[in-house]
């Protein structure tokens, strides 16, 4: 019998694994589209500081190829990608992929049971087609009036830009989740003021990472599968804590506020980031060091929603319609001072 012929879109963990498997069953006919320049999907594109994965390296790998080289228990993303890029030598993928080539268009042909597949190439006709396209390499700016018009840097996590300067700059940053608790105390100590703008917080536990360099342990497979085995019972816990179990779901509850509540000892900037929905609603995360950062002077957390971005660098109006500014002081104070006019912060038509 023919062999069927199969084409993967994407080079992400998603597409590394579905190529290595097929390739184990006995596949060879495969062509894998990468619009990327090389292998990583996500651990290729998001380049911010302090990106990292959010649960532990030894459960965040494939389970047939656990790293002994993982650095630390909450590998970066340069050691992720390096895991990947292994990945892809070690079982051959590089042949099949064809890098730097968007699939633009896939259709089902009923008479010859093909998928045509049209890229910036030309088009390719296989039996199967696997989408591994994932859901986060197209980075989602929020949709506010006016972003268009504002004059400083603006950047993206997921594209950060290297050579935009944020030591002494007054930075704002949309959003609280998951990059965001990452980066929010890497840049911290160096920009001049810091204004996080929070549509809904997280709950957060404690991230217990720790420097695998030394630790001659982790270098032997059965400890790596062990600790994967305790974190796989970990995360089972997790997850029954929020579907199932209510004494679990109360016992998290607690370790989590328990946590931030040290993190956080001012009761206004705790009412603000202590989530009010039941833990599991939105994604828990693991931090350490966001809430201190959070809790430093120099740094203000808005949780009313930005209606209108402004193209002055300075100012936002909210979902209130109150206007404010990411100025060190009050905008009442700076607003008389600079004889402020509202065409200033109104965006342009
Ligand atoms: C900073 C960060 C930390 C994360 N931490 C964790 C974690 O700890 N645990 C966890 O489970 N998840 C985590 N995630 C989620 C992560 O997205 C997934 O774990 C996983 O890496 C997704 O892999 P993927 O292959 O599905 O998709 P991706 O990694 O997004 O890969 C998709 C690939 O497809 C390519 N592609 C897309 N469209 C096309 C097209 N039309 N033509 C050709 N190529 C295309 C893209 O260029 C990309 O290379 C994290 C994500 C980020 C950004």
């Amino acid at each position: 019998m023919r062999q069927p012929s199969v084409a993967v879109i994407g080079t992400g963990f998603g597409g590394l694994a579905a190529a290595i498997e097929l390739k184990r069953s006995g596949l060879d006919d495969l062509v894998i589209f990468e619009r990327g320049p090389d292998v990583g999907g996500v651990w290729r594109e998001n380049t911010y500081p302090g990106a990292a994965c959010d649960v532990p390296s030894p459960y965040y790998s494939f389970s047939f190829e656990p790293n002994r080289n993982w650095p630390r228990r909450f590998a970066g993303q340069p050691a992720i990608l390096d895991y990947l890029r292994g990945v892809a030598n070690k079982y051959d993928l590089r042949r099949h992929i064809r890098f730097g080539t968007e699939v633009t268009a896939a259709h089902y042909v009923e008479t010859t049971r093909t998928w045509r597949i049209r890229t910036g190439d030309g088009t390719v006709e296989v039996d199967v087609l696997v989408s591994a396209v994932g859901q986060l390499s197209r980075p989602s700016w929020p949709d506010i009036p006016g972003r268009e018009t504002f004059r400083g840097a603006a950047l993206h996590s997921a594209q950060w830009d290297h050579d935009v300067e944020l030591a002494g700059k007054r930075v704002a940053v949309i959003g609280t989740g998951a990059s965001a608790v990452q980066f929010v105390p890497e840049i911290q100590p160096e920009v001049a003021h810091l204004t996080v703008f929070q549509r809904s917080p997280a709950h957060l536990v404690p991230r217990s990472d720790t420097e695998f360099g030394y630790r001659a342990a982790h270098k032997v497979r059965a400890a790596q599968l062990i600790e994967r085995a305790a974190w796989w019972g970990f995360s089972e816990a997790v997850t029954l804590s929020f579907l199932r179990s209510e004494v679990l779901s109360r016992a998290l509850t607690a370790y989590s506020r328990r946590h931030m509540r040290r993190q956080v000892p001012d009761p206004d900037l705790f009412e603000k980031v202590w989530p009010q929905y039941p833990i599991g609603c939105k994604r828990m995360l693991f931090s350490g060091d966001y809430l201190p950062a959070l809790a430093q002077s120099d740094v203000d957390v808005i949780d009313t929603r930005i209606s209108v971005w402004t193209k002055c660098t300075s100012w936002y109006r909210d979902a209130t319609g109150r206007i404010s500014t990411n100025w060190p002081g009050t905008s009442l104070e700076y607003r008389r001072r600079a004889a402020f006019q509202p065409s200033v912060y109104e965006p342009a038509d």
